[in-house]
């Protein structure tokens, strides 16, 4: 849709008043492109693909129009309450964060909204369903499980949206949508919105949405713009002390580091706390309680570095960084903008620090060609990588009896790498 005058703020969106009244107390005068293009589709009843990353400001692209929607019966006695919009989640940081989006654009309608997730107690969250709800954020899993405890009704939705469709194919829970899809009515209006368009989401797309529109904000390569980017080549086992060289060295502030893995992060984690930096982490493996703290801190600002995987911090809100560094880098080259995407936000300066070991170089080749510029790369720092250095090969140790084949019961206790 060409960007239009028309909705220059959002008082010239059809929102009704107690909707504005939230968004001028929040100091939103207007809609970011996202929101732009996506709040009248939404309201024109319309399926809706979109690719759009944490910090556009999609959260509220589609919570808007959906309370706009649901609107017009919120008078209903609570407990005669149907849920008639549906938000599907990967992450159960994701689902809180959507969450309290809803219930402060929401905050003067008498719309209700409630969050289910895995890892925490069950009980409160049926007793919050049984109040009445129009409005239900959930991760797969425990949607699932309450759906097949009758605790949930999924008959009267009339809005289905899934969030961060990419991430929750690559954890796996394309079966549960799928199934989630099938509990709804089959008239209803579906959204998916994205950071990436891998063939599988927009397959997945083609199987649920009906004749959708499509729309992108910021063509992923201008997310970078705004951001000193610097890359380090640097042997893999180096990385750690490249990493304190550069934190006693060159950065200050707000910083957020990404590890591949788990083990990583909790690695890294160990080192920084050592060398007497405040630092915290989240990552799959780590409780809810414990996962919600560490984002509570570094928020508040009681510690000022971020260790996380990919997984745990996609969609999560964590704006106004002073730097982003790259300790891994990522395969897919959409994910290296989104992350340093980070930084640079609402005019702010950041910087992000790449460090690549030499099976990393292909990737930073995608990454520049998604970019179109050549990130510059600093050389003067003490752990360089050999130019001529090709990636390490591991040979598979074990005994010989266990010919890497694993049994049925270490398979079902196979762990989450993210
Ligand atoms: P999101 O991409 O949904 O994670 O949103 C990123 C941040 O932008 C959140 O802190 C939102 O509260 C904020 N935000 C969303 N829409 C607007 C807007 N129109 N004006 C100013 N801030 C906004």
């Amino acid at each position: 849709m060409p960007y239009t005058k028309q909705y220059m703020y959002f008082y010239d969106l059809p929102l009704n008043k107690p909707i504005l009244k939230a968004l001028y107390e929040k100091n939103y005068e207007k809609p970011t492109p996202i929101q732009e293009k996506a709040i009248p589709l939404i309201l024109d009843k319309k399926d809706v693909i979109a690719t759009a990353q944490t910090g556009t400001g999609k959260t509220a692209a589609f919570a808007l129009p959906i309370l706009q929607q649901l609107f017009r019966n919120q008078d209903t006695a609570k407990k005669s309450k149907k849920i008639r919009a549906l938000i599907v989640s990967p992450t159960r940081e994701l689902a809180i964060q959507i969450e309290e989006n809803f219930a402060s654009y929401g905050k003067y309608t008498n719309l209700r909204s409630t969050v289910l997730f895995g890892g925490a107690s069950i009980e409160p969250q049926k007793e919050r369903l049984k109040k009445g709800v129009d409005i239900l954020i959930a991760t797969p899993g425990r949607l699932l499980d309450l759906h097949k405890q009758d605790c949930v009704n999924l008959d009267y939705i009339e809005t289905l949206v899934l969030d961060e469709a990419d991430l929750m194919l690559d954890m796996g829970f394309i079966d549960d949508i799928k199934k989630i899809d099938r509990l709804c009515p089959d008239k209803k209006q579906v959204l998916l919105f994205s950071a990436t368009m891998p063939t599988k989401v927009i397959d997945l797309a083609n199987t649920l949405l009906n004749n959708p529109e499509n729309i992108a904000v910021t063509p992923s390569s201008s997310a970078a713009k705004g951001v000193s980017q610097f890359l380090f080549y640097v042997p893999k086992q180096k990385k750690i002390e490249l990493c304190l060289h550069i934190l006693r060295n060159s950065i200050k502030g707000r910083i957020l580091i990404f590890r591949r893995t788990k083990f990583g992060v909790d690695k890294l984690e160990k080192t920084l706390l050592k060398n007497g930096y405040n630092a915290t982490s989240i990552h799959g493996d780590k409780t809810q309680t414990a996962r919600q703290e560490a984002l509570q801190q570094f928020k508040n600002k009681e510690v000022n570095i971020l260790i996380a995987t990919d997984v745990a911090s996609r969609g999560l809100d964590i704006s106004g960084l002073d730097a982003v560094i790259n300790f891994d880098i990522s395969n897919v080259p959409e994910i290296y903008v989104h992350r340093i995407g980070r930084t640079a936000r609402a005019g702010k300066v950041g910087s992000s620090y790449s460090f690549c070991a030499a099976d990393e170089k292909k990737y930073i080749l995608d990454i520049q060609k998604l970019i179109q510029k050549k990130i510059p790369v600093i050389d003067d720092h003490p752990y360089l990588l050999n130019p001529k250095a090709t990636p390490e090969v591991h040979k598979k140790k074990g005994s010989k009896y266990k010919k890497g084949r694993k049994s049925e019961a270490s398979k079902k206790n196979k762990k989450r790498w993210y």
